[in-house]
């Protein structure tokens, strides 16, 4: 294991040891609750990145509500019915399809998915503890058990008692490789461009030898099931003759349709085509009732002929528009998407396959129009990737159209994040709901709980006590409500008869929205609790969650309590990869994010998703993002703590024992800094925006390492414990165990350790801290913030100059545009940070020179044939001149010619020496003239220099005084013995002694040889 994740470990273990989790949630019994609800992943598939985010954020919200005075109970769970389940067992077992299943042993089968469910659990396991989502995983929620199935059965027989829950035909999405039909939420989860073809086809109208009626469809491969040909009545459409043949087509669609010439012979109203008979081109299936033009207002004259083929098995519109007239049904493909036999020279083949061979059949019999190639989206299986086909079935749907109304009355109730949710994605679909098919004709979910008999009665019991009161004969006091147990259970019906049930089982989304309920074996189990934890304060899953986790919670709780399951709803958005792409196995481009973990350590990881962009938008992320966020965040907390640690320990401070002292500006301010970052991030965060309370921690804690305890170090180094040095060890522990717990959310494990390390007692267990008002001097922040701009400003002048840092200047001149600063309090601040030796805070003559040229386009007109003349004068104006200009607005050039501001251009540049450097509001200009004492120094702070790494090379404690020899030539000898004193200041010194000593080292300062000896 890595160092970080090493450190991590430990802090692990003291949670565990401490029990610190239940704790955290004990330590608020009696506190008001805030209801986080877990939307349960499947542990048949390993962890990802994506769920690396979903889980950050979870934790996130509940460590900071729970420090924030909420009792936060946390129940994990597990999602483990479902196809994906007996995909997979499909795949170990070598079988496919459903007859392999039911060869195998249904039972048997029923067993491997049991098994499979948990392949995984162990890595979900680890993946959790590591990341430090604390999640109560040893009594978590289980779909598949009997308590769990039991609360879904109570709620299912709470809508079949309302009348809502119905057996009817529909045509609905269907997938061809796993066998059974989707809802319409799941189907939104998969839409993919493709490219298809069309068709027109020729319909031969009945007693005529040439006359046809030109039917579209967008899939060729239903035309063997075709019944009839719809036309709008309203429409017209003509009769056209091109060439031997005659077309019947949308009067609209004539142009589009027939290039070059043709004939209008008639023109009549839809209507007037209604019982038009004609000859299909395919005759594979006989029909009794069809083939003939019928009247459908979907009809248009937008694309297409404005005559639709409509083949009733393979399309809601076309499935009621043949019910509705009464024609015949006609169903050409298996349950596997395969031609049935009938359709001879296609059969067995995957319908969507044909489209092709399908035209081909048209042409070769003179009945093929016209054919072309489209791009549409059209719905794949969002768990096998196939494409659904549309076929009219038999199912069960609870009717969602019933509670539409309701439901989107409960959506506006809700808080959503990002806000555009509630009316845009997610409000959409629910505008275009439809009723919830909820059945599968599959083996492994929990069993549609309603029994039928033939005399049309149905029971849908609610409870075991209720299946056992109805059931014909004994049933098992542990009874598993599970096929194929379930289905040996015969019920008694009132007529006398036997009611069997019904073989599908449910949709697994509704397992997963019945949650609520569920997950506390309601209304059987502790009914307080639930009503404790009803609804959720919050619920955190990634945006394509809409369709799936936040539509099923709504729908199931609106039907059983017609309230909303949620007040608040954070959809996150997706991880890509650096380039935009989302990440995929396939691609190879997906993160681990368990090794992320351990090169990086959790810390980093979470650090990294909640500070980059708000947790909504989708997130381009690499690997370097991680390693950034513990170079910059936890890196420098880890550092300012070792520096606190290092000196404390020296001088045996205790920060709650000896505290006090006399402040320093400096620490007055980064007090008041700690209390302003306390109350934005309190701010922020009860506005869950997460990434601006981390960015501005993240700036703290930039201020903290990089000026306080920076420009606070010499403080530290002084002998004894001054009052001045009581007051900085004082306030830098403050502000260590404020960070310490104002991170505890975002970094849980860093902020553990100081925390512990600093008081003995656990961050977690602590209240979040709130700013205290009297302490924020925003006087002295603004002016602390100019000072910062100012020093980086300088830096930046001294780069552009390259003149080296430990090379003292003379002056600095610092212009700012805000008055309200008050720089003069920290012009010691400036010089020891720009290393210049005076600060002048005004503008003075001399500092700028002007240049000045014409402005043709402003003076060129007006001096017509002289602009050579006063360009050349304009070039020899002197700066006191130019000085006018800018005083009086006139330049005089000549007795008769005078330039205003507008017709010269100023450009005004520091005069020679002068580096300038500008930002915010602020202008500094640094003189680089050198002079030969300044050359000293800077010769000086060199050998300083020099010293200072090779005391470090030895290791010295830092606080031992040593005697220093140096040898080198006179003159640098003489140079150094008359900057003595900054020998003494800087180094922590005995004597100097001027003589080579026995072990010295040889250095090179700029041309010079020099022996350095330590003793
Ligand atoms: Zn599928
Ligand atoms: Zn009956």
């Amino acid at each position: 294991m890595k160092k970080a994740a090493v450190k991590e470990q430990d802090i692990r273990e003291y949670w565990q040891a401490n029990d610190t989790f239940h704790a955290s949630v004990r330590n608020r019994e009696g506190k008001k609750p805030y209801v986080f609800y877990e939307g349960p992943p499947t542990a048949n598939g390993m962890p990802h990145a994506g769920h690396a985010l979903g889980r950050t954020i979870k934790d996130f919200i509940a460590r900071y509500k729970t420090m924030d005075g909420y009792q936060v109970k946390r129940k994990a769970g597990w999602d483990t019915h479902g196809l994906p389940v007996e995909l997979e067992v499909e795949k170990q077992l070598k079988i496919s399809g459903k007859e392999q299943i039911e060869t195998y042993g249904i039972e048997r089968f029923i067993e491997k998915c049991k098994e499979s469910v948990f392949t995984y659990e162990r890595e979900w396991k680890q993946f959790t503890e590591a990341l430090g989502y604390w999640v109560d995983m040893e009594d978590p929620y289980i779909t598949l058990d009997n308590s769990y199935i039991e609360s879904v059965w109570y709620i299912l027989s709470h809508i079949h008692r309302e009348g809502l829950l119905y057996k009817g035909h529909r045509v609905v999405p269907y997938c061809p490789h796993c066998e059974t039909s989707l809802s319409s939420h799941e189907v939104a989860q998969g839409y993919k461009d493709v490219s298809d073809l069309s068709a027109t086809a020729k319909f031969l109208v009945r007693g005529t030898t040439d006359e046809y009626l030109l039917g579209w469809t967008t899939t060729p491969w239903t035309l063997p099931a075709n019944v009839a040909i719809a036309v709008h009545p309203e429409l017209t459409y003509v009769t056209i003759r091109q060439g031997n043949e005659k077309y019947i087509v949308a009067e609209e669609l004539a142009k589009t349709l027939f290039k070059g010439d043709f004939e209008v012979l008639a023109s009549r109203k839809g209507k007037d085509l209604a019982g038009f008979r004609y000859e299909a081109p395919f005759s594979y299936v006989k029909i009794n009732k069809g083939h003939q033009v019928v009247l459908a207002d979907f009809v248009t004259d937008q694309n297409g002929t404005g005559l639709v083929h409509i083949a009733p098995a393979y399309g809601e519109d076309d499935y009621r528009v043949v019910k509705d007239n009464g024609l015949d049904f006609v169903h050409i493909v298996d349950g596997k998407g395969r031609y049935t036999e009938e359709i001879t020279p296609l059969a067995d083949r995957f319908v969507k396959d044909c489209d092709v061979d399908i035209i081909k059949l048209l042409a070769e019999q003179n009945r093929l129009f016209h054919k072309e190639k489209y791009t549409h989206s059209y719905p794949h299986c969002w768990r096998c990737d196939s494409p659904l086909l549309y076929y009219a079935m038999e199912g069960w749907f609870i009717r969602m159209t019933d509670v539409k109304e309701k439901m989107q009355e409960n959506n506006q109730q809700v808080e959503w994040h990002p806000g555009h949710m509630q009316q845009g994605r997610f409000g959409k679909f629910l505008d275009n709901m439809v009723d919830w098919n909820i059945g599968r004709n599959r083996y492994w979910g929990t069993p549609l709980n309603v029994w039928t008999c033939k005399c049309g009665k149905e029971k849908a019991p609610g409870s075991i006590a209720e299946l056992m009161q109805e059931a014909i004969g004994p049933v098992p006091e542990d009874v598993e409500l599970h096929k194929p147990y379930i289905d040996q259970i015969q019920l008694r019906c009132e007529c006398g008869d036997a009611m069997q049930r019904t073989s599908e089982v449910i949709d697994v989304w509704f397992d997963s929205g019945s949650m609520p309920f569920a997950q506390y074996h309601y209304p059987f189990g502790d009914k307080k609790l639930f009503e404790s934890q009803y609804p959720a304060d919050v619920v955190i899953e990634g945006v394509d969650q809409t369709r799936g986790w936040f539509y099923s919670l709504l729908a199931v709780s609106t039907l059983v309590t017609g309230k909303t399951p949620y007040k608040r709803v954070l959809s996150l958005g997706h991880i890509l990869d650096e380039n935009g792409q989302k990440m995929s196995k396939s691609k190879g481009n997906a993160l681990n994010p368990t090794e992320l973990m351990e090169t990086y350590g959790a810390d980093a990881l979470r650090w990294a998703l909640l500070s980059d962009s708000a947790p909504w938008n989708n997130k381009r992320f690499s690997e370097r993002t991680v390693a950034q966020a513990k170079s910059k965040m936890i890196d420098t907390f880890s550092n300012v703590f070792s520096f606190y640690q290092l000196y404390q320990q020296i001088d045996q401070f205790n920060g709650e024992r000896d505290s006090g002292g006399v402040q320093s500006t400096l620490d007055e301010w980064i007090l008041s800094r700690l209390h302003n970052v306390t109350k934005q991030v309190n701010d922020y965060l009860e506005q869950y925006d997460i990434t601006n309370a981390a960015r501005e921690l993240g700036a703290f804690l930039d201020e903290l390492s990089n000026w306080y305890v920076r420009r606070s170090r010499q403080r530290f180094w002084s002998s004894g414990m001054t009052e001045d040095k009581r007051a900085a060890f004082s306030t830098l522990y403050e502000v260590l165990k404020k960070t310490a717990q104002l991170l505890a959310p975002f970094t849980p494990y860093i902020a553990e350790d100081v925390y512990l390390q600093l008081t003995g007692s656990s961050v977690h267990l602590t209240d979040y801290p709130k700013p205290d008002s009297g302490v924020i001097n925003t006087q002295l922040e603004k002016d602390m913030r100019t000072v910062r701009q100012v020093v980086e400003l300088t830096r930046a002048a001294r780069n552009a100059a390259r003149i080296k840092t430990k090379q003292p200047l003379s002056t600095l001149y610092v212009m700012t545009e805000e008055e309200s600063v008050n720089l003069g309090a920290y012009l010691t601040t400036i010089k020891e940070e720009t290393n210049v030796k005076e600060i002048v805070l005004e503008e003075k003559e001399g500092l700028f020179i002007y240049t000045a040229k014409l402005d043709f386009a402003a003076a060129g007109p007006k001096l017509g044939k002289r602009v050579g003349e006063v360009k050349k004068a304009l070039s020899q104006v002197s700066q006191e001149q130019l000085g006018d200009l800018l005083k009086t607005g006139m330049l005089i050039i000549t007795e008769d010619i005078k330039l205003t501001t507008k017709e010269v251009l100023l450009e005004k540049v520091p005069s020679d020496h002068l580096e300038l450097s500008e930002g915010s509001g602020i202008t500094v200009l640094l003189d680089t003239k050198l002079t030969v004492e300044l050359k000293e120094e800077g010769f000086v702070r060199e050998v300083i220099r020099e010293v200072q790494t090779y005391r470090k090379e030895l290791d010295l404690p830092v606080e031992k005084r040593v005697n220093l020899y140096i040898d080198a030539s006179s003159s640098v000898l003489d140079i150094l013995k008359n900057h003595e004193d900054m020998l003494h200041q800087n180094l922590v010194l005995q004597n100097i002694y001027y003589e080579k000593q026995k072990a010295a080292k040889a250095v090179q300062v700029e041309e010079e040889k020099l022996q350095i000896g330590i003793v």
